[in-house]
């Protein structure tokens, strides 16, 4: 028996002027995700349907699974509308499936079928008493809440629900570029500014040699995690040493993070304008460390104009640790290798850090030219979603 995965469109709906462009991206993004499976992709504006091989089902769905913009579907069998065949197909099913109450729910979007819904129910209903001993009928709480929807050519059959990755399709918005470390904060917010419909790239500032490859590789990990809910992103390292070693020679210890991270945002700036991006992204949490307070947060985003979108912002870290498991980050995430946020720490980082005193220690050094050739020297790869290649080939 033929099955198809029906997906409904959920808050895509919502969208009304946007409608066709919602439907159009996600049904780019499916055939995409799908491309190398034997498949064959219907949209309208209700729903999505994918005719699979059986043998394909599994590898699918884990897909389907974490593509953006399906809030649910369901594994639907097909069968030719046509009462009779409808009735046996339901039949053939059912009888499979272990229950004691169930209940029937007709929808028919083909008002030349000739039997009304509420008819059918009871056709249906009076079938599968007949037909299969020691159950009954329960609209309440059944075991089994069997959906039959009514189509011009096809109907189908299905009494089971998948939830989906929600959130729009990714394309629906442009582009944003990820601030991606090596820690667990930043891969949550790339996976939440995706589930947004945002186009990701990452950007990993690296201080060689006082971080190791081992630490570009682990980045690398977790983008290849990330690509798993798109099609591909570009990943642009950044070698920070230069600037990181300036700071720390020539600025006062208790200012050097907050420094640092002005330094971060300048160069994002002139990343975002170079690639086309619109915004900003990153792991910030509100009062995570003293680089994240409201002031410091204040006094850091001083120096770009640029929106700065900070997804896990208002989070607690458990929270933030339940998503990074739920997309497989969390274990790359705490291997043990040393991000260039974390290898100079001052003692007593400025909690709340003042303008005119960082105005003062960038006065020491000349930042301009030393981000410029930074953002001449960068290093993009291009991480796709079944490609060990480039990965193998920066070691
Ligand atoms: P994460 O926040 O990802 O767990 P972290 O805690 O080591 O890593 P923080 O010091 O909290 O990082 O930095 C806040 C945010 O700044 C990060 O979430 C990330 O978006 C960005 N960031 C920090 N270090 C880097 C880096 N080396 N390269 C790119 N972005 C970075
Ligand atoms: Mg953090």
């Amino acid at each position: 028996m033929d099955r198809v995965i029906l997906i409904k469109y959920g808050e895509l709906s919502t969208k009304k002027g946007n409608r066709n462009f919602f439907i159009n991206t996600l049904y780019n993004n499916v055939k995409n995700k799908l491309k190398n499976f034997d498949v064959k992709i219907f949209k309208d504006r209700a729903r999505m349907t994918i005719k699979f091989r059986d043998e394909d089902l599994n590898s699918i769905k884990s897909i389907v699974d974490k593509i953006f913009g399906i809030h649910k579907y369901h594994i639907a069998y097909v069968v030719e509308t046509n009462d009779e065949k409808i009735k046996q197909c339901l039949l053939d099913i059912v009888k499979l499936e272990k229950f004691n109450t169930f209940k029937i729910e007709t929808k028919r979007s083909d008002k030349n079928f000739p039997i009304h819904s509420q008819d059918f129910n009871r056709v249906l209903g009076g079938l599968l008493l007949k037909n299969i001993s020691n159950i009954s009928v329960d609209v309440h709480n059944p075991d089994l809440w069997i959906k039959v929807e009514i189509r011009e050519k096809e109907s189908y059959i299905y009494y089971n629900s998948h939830t989906g990755a929600g959130g729009y399709p990714v394309g629906t918005q442009p582009k944003g570029m990820l601030m991606l470390s090596g820690g667990i904060d930043s891969p949550v917010a790339g996976y939440l500014a995706m589930k947004r419909g945002v186009v990701l790239e990452a950007v990993y500032f690296e201080a060689i040699p006082h971080t190791s490859l081992e630490a570009r590789e682990k980045v690398i990990s977790l983008c290849k995690k990330l690509v798993k809910y798109t099609d591909n992103i570009n990943l642009h390292i950044v070698n920070f040493t230069p600037i990181q070693e300036e700071i720390y020679k020539k600025c006062p210890e208790d200012y050097c993070i907050t420094i640092m991270r002005r330094m971060m945002y300048r160069i994002m700036e002139k990343i975002v304008k170079q690639y086309k991006g619109y915004v900003i992204i990153n792991g910030e949490s509100i009062g995570q460390v003293a680089s994240q307070t409201l002031t410091s947060m204040n006094v850091i985003n001083n120096v770009t104009s640029i929106p700065v979108i900070r997804p896990v912002a208002c989070l607690d870290k458990l929270e933030i640790i339940d998503l990074a498991r739920k997309i497989d980050t969390y274990e790359t995430s705490i291997l043990p290798f040393e991000d260039c946020c974390t290898v100079f720490v001052p003692k007593h980082p400025a909690i709340n850090p003042k303008l005119d005193k960082v105005f003062e220690a960038e006065k020491s050094f000349n930042y301009e030219e030393l981000i410029a050739e930074v953002v001449n020297n960068i290093n993009t790869i291009k991480v796709n979603c079944n490609d060990e290649k480039e990965f193998k080939d920066l070691l």
